[in-house]
């Protein structure tokens, strides 16, 4: 699918935190137990730091004890796009935002029910709008 919004490198560098840009450009992850979400239980809808796409809602947060927000499904399926991932030396899934190709964190098969599936995702990648 071709991404729906197209920055160049030097835009992003730009508009971004140099944190976020590390994370969502760059496929940095940050460092477990400081992002701004791993321990948020406000309700809401998570939304791409980056363009605003919906990704995650609250009622599908858990505390995995891994130090990043989880989620075990993604709000909006198209929204999420999953790619494998060899770096590293694991063979994992990264997972990123449809709309803008930011990368969000990497797709585990270690979740809760009902999907099994563990999204493990960077807070500086995620933006939350409260419940109103
Ligand atoms: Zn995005």
């Amino acid at each position: 699918m071709e991404k729906k919004v197209m920055k160049s490198e030097e835009d992003w560098k730009k508009e971004l935190t140099p944190e976020q840009y590390s994370v969502c450009r760059m496929k940095g992850t940050e460092r477990p137990f400081t992002g701004e979400y791993y321990k948020t239980k406000t309700e809401g809808v998570y939304t791409c730091s980056c363009c605003g796409a919906e990704l995650f809602l609250s009622d599908t947060k858990y505390e995995s004890g891994s130090g990043w927000p989880s989620f075990y499904q993604p709000s909006v399926a198209e929204n999420v796009k999953e790619e494998t991932d060899s770096t590293h030396g694991m063979r994992r899934t990264e997972v990123m935002c449809n709309n803008c190709g930011a990368h969000l964190g990497h797709v585990f098969p270690d979740g809760p029910r009902p999907t099994g599936l563990r999204y493990c995702i960077n807070s500086v990648s995620l933006k939350l709008k409260p419940k109103e």
